[in-house]
């Protein structure tokens, strides 16, 4: 059988890929030593600045809090954080963020931009870019707002706060995010619906043999930023919705997606419980370990806090979520990947048509300039996905 990449491809796809092993390799490091340095000889000048910001920008709008709907505003923070001082709390965990953001800002935009646009695999225009990226920093910004209110502000006020916040949130993981999954995607791109014709007929024929019931399929306009090739499933039961990514459309034939829906099928009829499961017993079990790190912080007075629920112990926080994502995303990929193997079983199961299969995992390879033998290193580090050229070997010849 042919191989997927000729010898010059290949060593086009090994430039293309380096900048990421390196990459992959060295971030974590200075990501480390990052919350080192805000923990340490940053955390004393910061709380400084964030407390003077509040104060001055307290003096300048004064007259605000007692203004008609402003005020409700006010109070509702007030209360949120168990009295006033909400302020500096929330200037120091932006001023973090933003830090993180700046510092890390030009590796950021040499990987998304740069080198993407180098390799032909982007079409972000600069406008886009920067509209994107403003979108991205903003839900960051609102994130830390969430934790320094939700965490923070709730840890203030309730004794066991890590079950008041930990349990709805759980439920929630466990209901909602399968509810909301169709909308986000919306956030970034068009959506509309596959219309009427001999692909679309295909799909609901495929998906009716594999007893999947769905609300619709949808074409996300994702060529706008990139030339990757995408298939996915979204939502759950009555929300399912069948994302085909417009590239996708115009790079494989008919019989391609459908494979490649066939794939996404196999998703479905895994059993996603155990890991809801153990996805919410494991973030109660990490606000717990949070509530153990406050205490101790509070009580030895560590990064000088003097209450239980400092905000100064926010790049403390960060670094116990970063040491649990490292520990925990070998493990996570691991199991992935076996989800990935079963799915193209059953995607092959379901077709019965290996040959197409075949063909379709090596056209996204190629269009997507996916490198068939990553490092195993790398691999074993997280990799959601099985290399693309073991995936393509353990289809059964025909
Ligand atoms: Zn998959």
């Amino acid at each position: 059988m042919e191989p997927i990449f000729t010898p010059e491809q290949l060593i086009e796809i090994k430039a293309y890929h380096l900048p990421w092993y390196i990459r992959s390799a060295v971030l974590p490091m200075v990501n480390l030593g990052l919350l080192l340095l805000m923990l340490g000889a940053l955390n004393k000048p910061y709380y400084r600045f964030a407390e003077a910001s509040a104060a001055r920008l307290n003096n300048r709008f004064r007259g605000l809090r007692s203004a008609p709907v402003l005020r409700v505003f006010f109070r509702v923070f007030d209360r949120l954080w168990g009295g006033p001082g909400w302020g500096a709390a929330l200037i120091f965990a932006l001023a973090l963020q933003l830090t993180f953001t700046i510092l890390l800002s030009p590796v950021e935009f040499y990987f998304s931009y740069v080198l993407e646009h180098r390799y032909g695999m982007s079409t972000y225009t600069p406008l886009r870019y920067f509209i994107d990226t403003v979108k991205t920093v903003g839900m960051g910004c609102m994130l830390v707002a969430c934790l320094v209110f939700g965490l923070y502000g709730l840890a203030r006020r309730t004794r066991r706060w890590w079950l008041v916040l930990g349990v709805p949130v759980a439920i929630l993981m466990l209901v909602a995010s399968s509810l909301i999954d169709p909308y986000r995607g919306r956030l970034f791109f068009d959506q509309q619906p596959l219309e009427a014709g001999p692909l679309r007929t295909q799909l609901t024929e495929l998906l009716a043999r594999a007893d999947i019931t769905f609300a619709d399929i949808v074409v996300e306009k994702t060529s706008v930023i990139s030339k990757r090739v995408q298939a996915y499933f979204a939502g759950q039961g009555p929300t399912r919705t069948i994302v085909l990514n417009d590239v996708i459309l115009r790079e494989f034939t008919e019989g391609e997606v459908v494979a490649a829906v066939a794939h996404e099928a196999g998703h479905v009829n895994e059993s996603k419980w155990p890991n809801r499961i153990a996805s919410s017993l494991a973030l109660v079990a990490f606000l717990f370990l949070i509530d153990r790190f406050l205490r101790l912080a509070a009580a030895r007075g560590w990064f000088g806090t003097t209450q239980f629920a400092d905000i100064r112990t926010v790049p403390m926080l960060m670094l116990l979520l970063f040491i649990v994502m490292t520990v925990f995303a070998p493990i996570s990929a691991w199991f992935s990947r076996e989800r990935e193997r079963e799915a193209d079983r059953y995607a092959l199961r379901l077709t019965g048509d290996p040959a197409t299969f075949r063909q379709m995992l090596v056209k996204a390879a190629r269009v997507n300039k996916m490198d068939p033998e990553p490092p195993g290193w790398l691999v074993f580090k997280g990799m959601s996905h099985p290399p693309i050229g073991e995936r393509v070997a353990s289809i059964p010849k025909p």
